[in-house]
């Protein structure tokens, strides 16, 4: 058979365009020059890049064709576990594109952009209500970026009192970015293990709190979605050392309008914007990391912060305790927006409500799922439960068959072997954005693949098989990457 454009169904191979260019096409008719030629001065003409010659279809076939080799939530379910890829409402872009917001230069005198300004402000509000904080600021670009602001807040609160302090306790379950943002700001991380039921036990923290450690990271739901049940208990024994709280809101899905981070004795948190909030993600586009904390380590925030001054909202810069700047002008505006209009479409009740649900329908999936595999810890969960690899060694498949298997049924796989305190997890977030109907789909599947391993475990060691591309070698992806197609 002849190679045609389509070389799997309607799974299109596609040249680079340098492959598909001809010369002499093009996209665009130039009308004719009604000027006299002029040469290109020498310092611009150079080398410069070799671009093909293509047509307008050429273009757009190319583009089209190489976005139909994603996944994304816009095509299906993505229970990509400590993620939160949930449907992002598409009223949401559309007011982020309107022009005098997508438009409006960040160095606007303040008098031109009051509304803009107010958007930030409000927001800021919002966050904090919906934690519990008392101040919050926007600039963080990202989850770790908003980490790195929570850490250097803590250095900035003990220079100020003339201390210290060299350590941090970060459970064992933690997102690698927890260590590595409090590495940055000098802190030595000190692994704590959590208990035998997935959760942090108070005394091991009475243990190793001292007064060389500056506080703890905590993530709150964790990252295997259980609730730190013991948090304020951690937090009074932190508290006494001298020491600070610092929670990882990454989780904020699970708990929105329902728990009160200041009153579980958190200083500072951030949340993750473009998981809980309302902006696409996974693609590596712009995120936000807001960074909330209680009234005493206001004055460390980031500069500028929006203020309201007798009815007018300003941008202020005079802030001396200040840890400075950790993003240009106000953050990345764009998903503050989205962050806003979603807020404020949902408001408080319905915000509660879909933490409700994703809680609902993670519990309904590890219900469903706990004879067919392993449940890691067995108690209710809060947005993602965890199974562990134990029910499919009797086949010799693993985490990764099933992973790589539920591709071909159309699902991008959960997240797999993370936490690494579950061995071969399987971490399935549904969030609130799937309805019954595509999560009993899902489960069918599961379940599907689970009987294909007694019957088949080759093909499933062998998948995907109904992929552009089979099984990779993921080691030499990784060591030698090929980039160009
Ligand atoms: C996603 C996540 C982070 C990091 O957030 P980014 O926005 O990806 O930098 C930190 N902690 C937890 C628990 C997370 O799930």
């Amino acid at each position: 058979m002849t190679q045609g454009p389509g070389t799997s169904g309607l799974i299109l191979e596609e040249p680079l365009l340098w492959e598909k260019g001809k010369p002499g096409r093009s996209a665009f008719s130039m009308p004719e020059r009604d000027v006299p030629e002029t040469p290109i001065p020498m310092d611009l003409a150079g080398d410069g890049p070799d671009f093909p010659d293509l047509s307008e279809v050429d273009v757009v076939r190319h583009y089209t064709r190489l976005s139909t080799w994603n996944f994304g939530v816009d095509t299906g379910m993505y229970p990509l576990g400590s993620c939160t890829m949930k449907y992002n409402p598409k009223i949401n872009e559309k007011i982020a594109s309107f022009p005098g917001l997508s438009s409006a230069h960040p160095l606007l005198e303040e008098s031109l952009c009051q509304g803009n300004l107010q958007i930030l402000f409000e927001l800021q509000q919002y966050l904090a209500a919906i934690t519990g904080m008392d101040a919050v600021s926007l600039q963080p670009a990202a989850g770790a970026q908003g980490e790195l602001t929570g850490m250097l807040i803590f250095a900035a609160y003990f220079r100020s009192l003339g201390e210290k302090r060299i350590k941090i306790l970060i459970p064992d379950t933690a997102h690698g970015t927890n260590p590595a943002s409090a590495a940055l700001c000098g802190f030595k991380p000190v692994s704590l293990k959590s208990g035998n039921d997935g959760t942090l036990d108070a005394t091991v923290v009475k243990e190793l709190m001292d007064e060389e450690t500056a506080g703890i990271m905590l993530t709150n739901p964790n990252t295997l979605g259980l609730f730190e049940e013991s948090i304020r208990e951690v937090a009074d024994l932190v508290h006494a050392k001298g020491g600070l709280v610092y929670g990882d809101g990454a989780n904020m899905n699970a708990v929105m309008g329902i728990v009160d981070f200041k009153r579980c004795g958190v200083d500072v948190m951030h949340l993750n914007l473009h998981k809980t909030f309302s902006t696409p993600h996974g693609g590596g586009g712009p995120g936000a990391g807001p960074v909330c904390v209680v009234e005493e380590l206001k004055r460390f925030l980031p500069v500028p912060r929006i203020v309201e001054q007798d009815g007018r909202f300003v941008v202020e810069h005079d802030y001396p305790d200040s840890i400075g700047r950790l993003h240009g002008f106000f953050g990345n505006y764009g998903v503050l927006v989205r962050a806003y209009c979603y807020i404020r479409a949902m408001g408080a009740a319905h915000l509660k409500k879909a933490s409700q649900l994703a809680v609902l329908n993670a519990n309904y999936i590890r219900q469903e799922l706990r004879e067919a595999l392993d449940l890691a810890y067995d108690k209710p969960c809060m947005h993602e439960c965890v199974f562990s690899d134990k029910s499919l060694h009797k086949y010799k498949v693993s985490t990764l068959d099933l992973a790589k298997r539920l591709i071909d049924h159309g699902y991008h796989p959960p997240t797999i072997y993370f936490p690494l305190v579950v061995p071969g997890a399987i971490m399935i977030e549904p969030t609130e954005t799937e309805c019954r109907e595509d999560i009993d789909q899902f489960i069918a599947v599961v379940k599907e693949i689970i009987s294909e391993a007694g019957q088949d475990a080759e093909m499933l060691r062998q998948a995907p098989a109904r992929t552009k591309l089979r099984r990779l070698d993921e080691t030499l992806a990784a060591r030698k990457p090929c980039l160009i197609g």
